[in-house]
């Protein structure tokens, strides 16, 4: 699949992410959807910064809403990424979801409401 190699060759890049909590590097092992990174109750993929559960919940729930906002209309994602990105206040660098930490993160069903209700006016 094109699209892991992407990720792959992009985690390769990155050095192995230390641990906020304990200060240690990140376990690493290879699994199917790619490196996983783990330590202290706290994970990420593809060498990315450590965050918990509460974090990952938040992203993977902004994802959905964000997701539910473009697909199947025929808004383009790099659009509706500009206009989330305009609603939250966040450059648009900024502006993806895993990077975001939790309070930014639980935002993104808010902002996302906020954009269709414009577009229903
Ligand atoms: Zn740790």
């Amino acid at each position: 699949m094109a699209k892991n190699n992407h990720y792959a060759q992009e985690a390769k890049r990155r050095p192995i992410p230390k641990c906020p909590k304990c200060g240690n590097k990140a376990v690493e092992r290879e699994t199917r959807y790619g490196k996983r990174n783990m330590c202290c109750d706290l994970w990420s993929w593809d060498r990315h910064p450590l965050v918990d559960a509460e974090t990952h919940a938040a992203r993977n729930e902004a994802h959905k809403t964000f997701d539910a906002l473009w697909r199947g209309t025929s808004m383009k994602r790099s659009d509706a990424y500009r206009m989330l990105a305009e609603e939250m206040n966040l450059a648009p660098e900024q502006c993806h979801m895993k990077l975001m930490d939790a309070d930014t993160a639980h935002r993104v069903p808010v902002a996302v409401q906020a954009i269709k209700d414009r577009a229903n006016d």
